[in-house]
């Protein structure tokens, strides 16, 4: 664990943070980043404090997006919430949540029978049962995962490597979104390699309080990776909690060897694809198309501090128009709201994206992360895709893999 993470005293108490909150404006319980974080921690650090709202905050680094001086609000709060969890113990319900890797592993074999399964009314009275949104739409796995899919592949083969991480959204749920990261890594003459190794990139458990094991997990990845980023190959990631927690968390919050040569050599995917644009060397030979989208910026892509990539790619299309909604955050926060009850304050947050986008009339809505898409379907039933999938039809029939 990183013994210097989480300064505590860089905090002048402006109170930026708190007027941006989103949970802070949905929940009265959640006194909000500052007094939750940064105060709070003073008196915990003395032993006089335990606090159980420290459970409402999602880990949607606005506080640290917008903090002025740098502090890791959220990382510290979930390091106070792993302790408190510690002491008071925990649900059966977050585990399974934490540890969605693990689950994904077992079902996957028996898929569509779990998806079957997860549908049907019994099961969704005991997952109600152990504190499971009812009405939260539980992600269907995929019928085979991106690794699988992604072994079959025949690429060209090219003198610039790429590696993927995959994550575990797109390797069991979505592996569409790899694929056509793929198809236009190809079309722009890099290869893309998925080393063996790699396992979730350990947000779920960060979240979930299980600080040790996604430590663990974290010395695996960057293990695997260090080697590739000191060769100088770029590592991209299509999710943006995943690349948050490559470029920032595993440093952050741990102290593990490698993990700044791994942030370092990190990208997001469309981030990449933009610096591909800007050397000059993005593959333009787009077909004409005929479509309006609206764009939601993930809260882990903002927290990057690489604008938005998507609305300068997506909206150089030919006959393409793209519009940032600029609506906040969706409120789903990974696993967050799939509690029952935290669903009521997920679909809260998400009000003014639904408005906007529901006030739009548009062929889909961009986003670059798995669950915000999930939630933007669920709260709109607006069609949401991964922006790198809009840009591979782009390219196609020319580069079908
Ligand atoms: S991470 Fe998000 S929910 Fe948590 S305190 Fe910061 S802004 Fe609020
Ligand atoms: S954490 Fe940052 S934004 Fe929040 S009160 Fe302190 S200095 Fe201000």
């Amino acid at each position: 664990m990183n013994k210097n993470c989480c300064d505590i005293d860089a905090c002048t108490a402006c109170s930026t943070c708190a007027a941006l909150c989103p949970v802070a404006a949905a929940v009265r319980e959640f006194p909000g980043p500052k007094l939750a974080g940064p105060a709070a921690e003073r008196f915990r650090r003395a032993g006089a404090r335990d606090d159980a709202a420290l459970a409402y905050c999602t880990n949607c680094k606005t506080c640290e997006i917008t903090c002025p001086s740098g502090v890791p609000v959220a990382a510290i709060n979930m390091r106070a919430r792993a302790e408190h969890q510690k002491k008071h113990g925990r649900k059966l319900r977050d585990w399974l949540l934490a540890h969605g890797e693990h689950m994904a592993k077992l079902a996957l074999p028996a898929q569509p029978l779990a998806d079957l399964g997860m549908d049907n009314p019994v099961t969704r009275q005991v997952l109600k049962a152990i504190g499971i949104a009812a009405g939260r739409p539980l992600p269907k796995y995929a019928r085979r995962s991106f690794l699988r899919q992604f072994g079959k592949l025949r690429q060209q083969p090219c003198a610039d490597k790429i590696v993927f991480f995959p994550g575990c959204f797109t390797n069991y749920n979505a592996p569409e979104v790899g694929l056509d990261l793929v198809a236009v890594l190809q079309a722009n003459g890099h290869e893309v390699v998925v080393p063996k190794g790699l396992n979730c990139c350990g947000l779920p458990l960060v979240t979930g309080g299980y600080l040790e094991e996604a430590e663990a997990a974290a010395k695996r990845n960057i293990a695997v990776l260090a080697p590739y980023a000191a060769a100088g190959v770029p590592i991209l990631a299509a999710c943006p909690s995943c690349g948050l927690m490559l470029k920032q968390d595993y440093r952050e919050l741990f102290a593990a060897d490698g993990a700044a040569e791994v942030a370092a050599k990190t990208y997001d995917a469309m981030e990449f694809l933009l610096e591909l644009r800007d050397a000059g060397r993005l593959n333009t030979a787009f077909k004409p198309g005929k479509a309006r989208y609206l764009y939601h910026a993930p809260c882990h892509l903002r927290a990057q501090g690489i604008g938005r990539p998507t609305l300068e790619l997506i909206g150089a299309l030919p006959g393409v128009t793209v519009a940032d909604l600029d609506a906040g955050c969706c409120g789903i926060a990974g696993s967050y709201g799939f509690k029952d009850d935290r669903y009521e304050i997920s679909m809260a947050i998400g009000q003014e994206l639904f408005a906007r986008i529901k006030a739009e009339q548009a062929d889909a809505v961009l986003t670059d992360c798995g669950t915000c898409r999930l939630q933007i379907a669920h709260g709109t039933g607006a069609k949401a895709l991964h922006p790198v999938s809009v840009l591979r039809k782009a390219y196609e029939p020319a580069y079908k893999l």
